[in-house]
């Protein structure tokens, strides 16, 4: 199948009428319904957006970057007059008084929203196995799962019923989704993508970010979703250059980072040796390669779990039964409303980390925990500013292992948490990283290479990929 870029020129050059190609989509879509990707599928709306655009070409106008592509949403971003479930029970019936500002900016590029995608409940999960429409299942094995918590939104991009797609990263849930189901996944620095819109998880960690095919089409899709916007403070005011330039630039004078401590035990060892090959690769091509300290990354995953699960809860406190989502039905009084909505509305694990965070921001707890989290967080980006004086990249595996057996690890939430080790601190800093496929394993199963760069950097990202991807190719 063609990637997204190749289907936008050829839909421009007239080689395909939108209006067939809907059909194709939605009945790819329900032939892979086992797989479980989306919660809502948007045909009506989607045939209607169709045969707009398909006039507008007839008319001659301008047609946007997007136009010739469908693309799907992860379900906590809010599209005006549809459902925002977040993969709860809470916002089962919720509809969207407004659109995030992705979506419209997906809109007036002519870019065709087909459906919102599974996802663990409030993203938070490692394996879309917490959401309460079920899980989602891996394109290349379905026994296997696709990663989490953008899982629905990899699935729909890996299994080509939509082109591009959009996911949320708090602590990897791009990255390693991607990196499950072979594709690419990208999670932009801290503010270069509007969170308007985007429901709450964790909000000093959450941006938004695209699934794609290919290097190019990632570019493309991060082209149309970046830039200041007026309704999100924490959005950044900085140049967006053109990312699909950057795919295919010169690479020479760029230096790789390998961090020491990526590589040591609990990966993997046929990751390993494929990470280790790419790398030599490079190095015979004449990339300089070097090894960087990341001694705090120890501390990633406590760090990231307890500053995530305070964001959490404060976030959550607002789903009370009062002002939207499900309530429960006949109350005695005021607080067992709050209490019963709240308990039947949410599902084990945002439960557990609800009671986590309330536990690390309470009085006596507050400095042992939240307090020194913050304070572990500034070392660790102290230390990756450090490595970035030294070099301009950094080369890692996403994931430890690759996609596990559904069911494999819901029951210990620890070895769960563990799959974000290697993503996790690239949140905490507020910076930029990449997942491409690199190959697989004996088992056929994808696994994915990260490449982290410092704030704003996303356009050295797209240099390098690009780089690896066609030296992968050949
Ligand atoms: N798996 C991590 C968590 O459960 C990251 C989730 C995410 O990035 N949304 O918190």
């Amino acid at each position: 199948m063609e990637n997204a870029l190749q289907r936008h020129r050829q839909y421009i050059a007239g080689d395909f009428t939108l209006v067939d190609a809907v059909e194709e989509y939605l009945k790819r879509i329900e032939a892979n319904k086992s797989l479980n990707a989306f919660i809502q599928v948007y045909g009506d709306e989607a045939r209607q957006q169709a045969a707009a655009i398909d006039a507008k070409r007839a008319g001659g106008a301008k047609l946007g970057s997007l136009a010739g592509l469908f693309i799907a949403l992860k379900d906590n971003m809010c599209m005006k007059g549809q459902r925002t479930t977040c993969g709860s029970r809470i916002l089962d019936q919720f509809v969207s008084p407004y659109d995030a500002t992705v979506v419209r900016k997906i809109i007036a590029e002519d870019g065709i929203i087909i459906g919102k995608t599974n996802l663990d409940e409030f993203a938070m999960g490692s394996s879309t196995e917490n959401s309460y429409y079920g899980h989602s299942r891996n394109p290349i094995d379905p026994e296997r799962v696709a990663g989490g918590s953008s899982g629905g939104s990899a699935v729909a991009v890996a299994a080509g019923m939509a082109d591009l797609s959009l996911g949320s990263d708090t602590g990897g849930s791009i990255r390693q989704p991607a990196a499950f189901c072979g594709i690419v996944g990208m999670k932009p620095t801290y503010g270069r993508v509007s969170r308007y819109g985007l429901v709450a998880f964790a909000s000093s960690l959450d941006q938004i970010g695209p699934f794609a095919k290919n290097v190019s089409d990632a570019a493309l899709m991060l082209n149309v979703i970046s830039g200041l916007d007026p309704n999100d403070s924490t959005s950044m005011d900085e140049m967006v250059p053109d990312y699909t330039a950057a795919v295919g630039g010169d690479v020479t004078g760029l230096t790789i980072g390998l961090p020491t401590q990526f590589f040591q035990e609990g990966l993997d060892s046929e990751i390993a040796d494929n990470i280790k090959a790419v790398t030599k690769q490079l190095e015979d091509a004449g990339m300089t390669i070097k090894p960087v300290d990341l001694s705090l990354n120890d501390y990633a995953i406590a760090a990231y779990y307890i500053i995530a699960t305070a964001e959490a809860s404060s976030n959550l406190a607002r789903y009370d039964g009062v002002r939207y989502g499900h309530r429960a039905e006949e109350v005695g009084d005021l607080n067992e409303m709050y209490t019963r909505s709240r308990s039947e509305g949410f599902g084990a694990e945002v439960k557990r980390r609800v009671m986590l965070g309330a536990h690390v921001l309470s009085s006596g707890y507050y400095d042992a925990y939240y307090k020194k989290g913050q304070q572990v967080r500034r070392l660790i980006k102290n230390q990756f500013d450090d490595a970035f004086k030294d070099v301009d990249l950094l080369l890692t595996p996403t994931t430890p292992s690759p996609a596990f057996k559904i069911g494999e690890k819901v029951d210990d939430p620890l070895q769960m948490y563990l799959s974000d080790i290697y993503t996790v601190t690239v949140n905490l800093a507020g910076i930029c990283a990449l997942s491409m496929p690199s190959g697989k394993t004996t088992e056929g199963l994808p696994i994915g290479l990260q490449l982290i760069a410092g704030a704003f950097q996303e356009e050295k990202l797209f240099r390098m990929a690009g780089y690896i991807e066609n030296l992968l190719a050949e």
